[in-house]
Formats: C-alpha cells, structure tokens, sequence
C-alpha cells in the first residue's frame, strides 16, 4: 500500500488529522492489545484507494533540541512516504520552523501537499495566501476539527500515488518476518536460519526500500520467503535512534507477511514494549508464532519451559493462539523447526471451513450455553458462514447484532478452535441482521 506522511512542527494539528483521515477506522477495532491508544501508523481509504498514513508528529525522536527533532520526522516522512502532507497553521504567520522544514522538503523527488490547518471557516482562507511563500505549490485550507478540505486534499494525495505493483511472489510461497525489540537477536536468528536452509534467492532487491527479502526452499519442498528489516538497523543515523521508527519498518513487514514471528528475549523476560508490535500483527490479521530466543542462556530445570509460557500466555492473553518455540539462534537449538511451525499457521491462516460443517459446531455452542438475553429479549442465531481466509473471517447472521457481545462472541470462537485447527491464527467473528 502507498503511505502518506503528515510533517509539520508541534502543535499545528497533525494527530487531529491523521485521526481524522483514519476516523472510524480505529475505533472499531478492539483496543485488546492497547496499540490504538498512541497510534501514529494505521490503515485509510479514500474513494476505494487503500494507503498507510503516518503521523510523524508521534515518532518519538529522544532528547533532541526541538528543530532536530521535526528535522528528523520530515527525514523520516521522506524515506517512507509516497506522498508527504505538509501541514502548517492558517492561525499565524509562516513560521520558522515551518521555514526549516519546507527546506528539508525541498531537497525530496517525492510530491508534498502543503496544507494550512485551523480555516475553520470560508472567510478565513484569505489567510492561506501567506504560504505560497514557502515555495511549495498551493496551500489546501483544511480545519482537521470541523473536518473540513480533507477531501480535497486527499484527492491531490491518491492523485500522486505511485502505479500499483503487483504482488512479487506466488500464492504457494510462505512470506514471514522476524519482529521484536531491539537485541532480542532478530538479525542472528535471520542469518541462523538461513545458515540451515537452502537459500534458492538471497538478498532480492525487493519493491521496498526498507526490507531485505531472501526465498529459500525447506526439506520438504516448501518455498519460503523471509523479509528481513533487523539488518537495515544500523544503515543511519535516524535508523539508530528511532525506537518508533524501527516499528514502522517492523509495522509494513508485518503487512507483506502471511506468518510474523514475534522474538522475545529469554534472558531480559518480557518488557512493555514486546506487546505493543505482537499487537499490530494480531489486529492486522496475520499469522503469529511467538519465538523465545536466547534459550540458551538460562539454567533450567524441568519447569523453566512451563514458567516461561505462563508468562507469555499472561503478558499477551490475545495471542492465546500462538504457538511458542524456544530456540537459540547461538546453538541452533529448535531452530529446524521453524519452518513446520510456519508452514502449519500459514494453513490455518487459508482454512476453509464448510459452512455444513460450521452451523453444526454453532448450535451445538448455542444448545450448550444459550445466548445472552437483553431486556426480555433473547440474541438469535440464525446461521454462520466463513467469509475469507487470512484471516478466517465468520459472519454470524442474527436477530440483533449488538446482542453478540464480546464475551459471547469469544465463546464461539472458542468453541470454533476446538472444532478446527486454527493454530497460530486470529479469527474474526462478525454479527450481521438478518434480513
Ligand atoms: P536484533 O537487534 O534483534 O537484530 O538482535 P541481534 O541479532 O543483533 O542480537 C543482539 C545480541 O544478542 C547480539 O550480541 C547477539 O550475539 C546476541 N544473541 C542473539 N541470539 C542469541 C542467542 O540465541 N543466544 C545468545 N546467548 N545470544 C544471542
């Protein structure tokens, strides 16, 4: 998908945008993994065109003096974006801060939409005028509060999004990416498994700047493709610094990738920061087996393993369908394992279930614990069907949809895994009315 940056200094209103062009979007996904809360990475759509957008305002630069961190937000927006909005305030003059980063911007191939914000109102667009002055094209009066000229300025953006590239790779061939905080050894597990595997395609130039992909073939025939983000790390300066911005990188491996592995670290355990991109990859959909690296470095005893998953399985209760691996990317302990581990999410990730099969496994739910009733009334179900794959998608048609609360809704999706063999995949279960 294109991405859209939105640059600009404090304090103009980029986050009040970007909610704005992602609007509804977050809201209706279940903050179960508590990444909505500070998001400056989500999906949009504008007039059937699906795009990334970034608020670069958010990506968290240190303690740098003030003009060297919008410095490095427009540097960043600049290397991932297709399309950079810059956004000023129609509330004051130009500033020159605003001045400093329509320099840097100058310097990019890629288009960058100027937009005033805070023209709440038509008699306030003669105020945008004094922004030709930055030298970049005609400034788009917008009000992100009163949501308005969003529109047009997201024609300009999909106007200059680039050709679409086709997928690279067949059906048949299983992408997954290593994600995780840094030094829990993503790059050493990279180079490991690819030390053990017989490499057909190694470092593709690939359509994105910001991956490494190498295709190999495991025992069994099964080709693979790994995209590898952990060894751009050390490209520059910004790639060092950054924290949120080696979670951009890890955020558009997780959108090419059917299986993501998330890698924690068995000596450090479990910290905050593991939770937050495992968060991305379960609400993205994608395919997740949980890897403790590092195995080696513990002294255990015939209860370590039990431990350590009682304290995955507590830290990230929404991946309670992850399968867990403990390797050393030192040892190679477990290592060859792997590749079955991914080859059998990825089949859960495609599973099919007939639709036969699948009201039978609900009702036997229904007959075992009745649905929710509400003020005297009663959900109904009425029938169930699978809609997609990647992930398996259910629509449950019914008398009332707000009736299917999230605990009922669990129940089902429970009683669905004991059914069928959704190892490593998320499920999604959408009520709908029946007409
Ligand atoms: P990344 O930042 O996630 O890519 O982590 P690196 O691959 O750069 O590894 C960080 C550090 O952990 C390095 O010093 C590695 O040598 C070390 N390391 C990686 N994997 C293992 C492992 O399985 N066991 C041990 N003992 N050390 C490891």
């Amino acid at each position: 998908k294109p991405v859209i940056a939105i640059v600009g200094r404090p304090n103009v209103g980029k986050s009040t945008i970007f909610n704005r062009i992602v609007g509804e979007r977050i809201s209706i996904v279940e903050d179960v993994s508590g990444v909505t809360r500070d998001r400056i990475y989500a999906d949009g759509e504008w007039l059937g065109k699906e795009f990334n957008i970034i608020d670069t305002g958010g990506i968290d630069i240190g303690d740098e003096p003030f003009l060297e961190q919008i410095k490095q937000q427009a540097e960043i927006a600049m290397d991932e974006a297709d399309v950079i909005i810059f956004i000023t305030s129609g509330r004051e003059s130009v500033t020159d801060a605003d001045e400093n980063v329509a320099k840097m911007l100058y310097r990019t191939k890629k288009p960058v939409l100027l937009a005033v914000n805070k023209i709440d109102n038509p008699e306030m667009r003669n105020d945008v005028f004094d922004f030709y002055s930055l030298g970049l094209g005609e400034p788009y009066p917008i009000s992100g509060s009163h949501g308005l000229g969003l529109g047009d300025l997201l024609d300009a953006a999909i106007g200059h999004f680039p050709e679409e590239t086709e997928e690279e790779y067949d059906d048949s061939v299983i992408k997954f990416s290593l994600i995780g905080r840094p030094n829990v050894g993503k790059s050493s597990l990279v180079n490991a498994i690819l030390g053990e595997e017989r490499v057909i395609v190694s470092d593709i130039a690939g359509t994105t700047r910001d991956a490494i992909d190498t295709e190999f073939v495991s025992a069994d025939g099964t080709e693979f493709v790994m995209i590898d983000t952990a060894g751009m790390r050390k490209r520059g300066k910004v790639y060092e610094t950054t924290e949120k911005y080696s979670v951009l990188r890890a955020l558009r491996a997780i959108e090419r990738s059917d299986v993501v592995l998330v890698v924690l670290d068995a000596e450090t355990g479990i910290r905050e920061q593991d939770k937050k991109v495992a968060g991305y990859a379960h609400e993205a959909g994608r395919g997740i087996i949980i890897v403790v690296n590092k195995w080696d470095t513990l002294e255990k005893d015939n209860s370590t393993m039990k431990k350590f998953e009682e304290d995955i399985r507590e830290s990230f209760a929404y991946l309670s369908y992850a399968p867990i691996v403990y390797v050393s990317a030192k040892t190679k302990q477990r290592l060859n394992t792997l590749p079955d581990v991914i080859q059998r999410v990825s089949m859960s990730q495609n599973l099919r279930i007939q639709s036969a099969v699948l009201n039978d496994v609900i009702m036997d739910a229904v007959a075992m614990n009745p649905t929710p009733t509400d003020k005297g009334k009663r959900l109904k179900i009425y029938y169930a069907t699978q809609v997609a794959i990647k992930p398996p998608t259910f629509v449950i048609f019914v008398n009332e949809p707000e009736m299917l609360h999230f605990s009922y809704s669990r129940f089902l999706e429970n009683r669905i895994r004991d059914a069928f063999t959704f190892e490593g995949t998320p499920i999604r279960i959408i009520a709908r009315q029946r007409k």
